[in-house]
């Protein structure tokens, strides 16, 4: 692995040549409690980075979206695609994240989506997790990518300093492996998020992840890091954020948890899944531990284990394929399996589960309409099973086959069959 960095130029504030330490630029800027007063700016077609001020912004805007929305309005014209270089990923959070505040963990990222049709408009994605909460530590309000690499690259935030890695080796490297490497070469407390297969091959339903299941998902985002290639992004942050009245911070946060502690979330109770007695009994019996993003007291995930299908964190809203498994397998562990498949599999690949849950139902309905037939890459026959569930997830990834196809999405996908 070779490590390359470029500093660019002068301070925009004070005009010296530093690295934003000596604090100087505090008073010359207006930066709003909870917020830091920087925005990291990474060029990759140029493989440089600077240092703006957020003031401009954090005046106008409460959180992560507005900022992203204003750097689109701003920067990116109507006719730039989702993966044109001059598309640009933010990475957002709010003045509340890395706080003492209740599920302060959340993070937004603002994009051109390749996953909207039939216009590929910006859109914005959430992530829960801690990769937020370190950015800010870092010293940053947000974070915006530009341009395109030559070759694939990761980048490496470790407070003020920014280095480039190079990542050809990591192609092909699902998500978890590419985090624990990473986290071996260069600090086993960095935070993480990357790109799969799915993202590296431009599928329009790769997602990012960070860790085992914080994903930003239901936008492509995955394939615009992929367009732009950027394998990782690891951040390492150890500054403080300023808060004006820490003790009513505290006592306000302590109202809030109290208020919602008994959030349904948690037992992965909610009304709008189809089932949710069978979904408790799956819950409670392969359930080792309660696990949550940055400072939540709801803790809606749950770190899983089921036998001979792997374990990981999993989340309520990955039940996409419990239905169609219980109706091949009734309740029994082959069902117990393929759903664990189905979440842990994707989250591996860099799939957006949402948007897989979509493609099952949409093949589900062509086989059965006569439209689509069983083929060894994909028995559409088997919906339900983990035969199944495994090949789809493979051919979307990679573009294996028919995958390809489906890897562009329902809605384009159906544009040509
Ligand atoms: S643990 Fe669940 S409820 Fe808490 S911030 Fe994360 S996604 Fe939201």
């Amino acid at each position: 692995m070779r490590f390359l960095s470029r500093e660019s130029g002068m301070c925009a504030v004070v005009s010296c040549k530093c690295t934003w330490s000596c604090g100087i630029w505090r008073s010359k800027v207006n930066v709003a409690y909870g917020w830091t007063g920087k925005i990291l700016r990474v060029d990759l077609t140029e493989r440089a980075w600077s240092v703006e001020p957020s003031g401009k912004y954090v005046d106008r805007f409460i959180g992560g979206i507005g900022i992203g929305l204003m750097v689109f309005w701003e920067e990116v014209g109507p006719l730039v695609g989702a993966f044109d270089p001059d598309n640009r990923l933010v990475f957002a959070p709010g003045p509340l994240t890395g706080t003492l505040a209740p599920a302060s963990g959340r993070l937004e990222i603002i994009s051109k989506s390749p996953l909207n049709y039939p216009t590929e408009t910006v859109t914005r994605s959430g992530m829960g997790g801690f990769w937020g909460p370190e950015l800010k530590y870092a010293g940053y309000d947000a974070l915006i990518v530009q341009g395109r690499a030559d070759n694939w690259v990761s980048l490496w935030i470790n407070n003020d300093r920014v280095v480039f890695i190079d990542s050809k080796d990591y192609i092909g490297e699902d998500t978890y492996s590419t985090q624990a490497k990473l986290r071996k070469e260069l600090d086993p407390q960095a935070r993480i998020l990357c790109i799969g297969p799915a993202g590296e091959n431009l599928s329009r339903l790769a997602a990012i992840v960070s860790e085992t299941s914080f994903v930003s998902g239901k936008s492509g985002f995955g394939a615009v890091m992929g367009s732009k290639r950027l394998k990782a992004i690891a951040v390492r942050g150890t500054e403080g954020i300023r808060i004006f009245d820490p003790g009513r911070l505290a006592r306000v946060s302590k109202e809030v948890r109290r208020l919602s502690g008994r959030d349904p979330m948690r037992e992965w109770t909610s009304r709008t899944f189809i089932n949710p007695e069978s979904q408790r009994t799956f819950l409670n019996k392969y359930r080792k531990q309660n696990t949550s993003c940055f400072g939540c007291h709801v803790a809606c995930f749950a770190y899983l284990r089921v036998p001979e299908a792997g374990e990981s964190q999993m989340h309520c809203l990955n039940y996409y394929y419990f239905s169609p498994a219980t109706k091949y397998y009734g309740h029994s562990l082959d069902r117990d399996q393929a759903v664990a498949d189905s979440i842990v599999l994707a989250n591996r690949l860099g799939l957006d589960t949402t948007s897989i849950a979509g493609m099952v139902k949409f093949l589900s309905d062509l086989y059965q309409a006569g439209r689509i037939a069983p083929q060894p890459e994909l028995p559409v026959d088997k919906v339900g099973s983990r035969e199944f569930i495994q090949k789809l997830l493979s051919a979307i990834a990679t573009r294996k086959g028919i995958g390809s196809l489906l890897s562009e999405g329902a809605p384009r996908a159906a544009d040509h069959i």
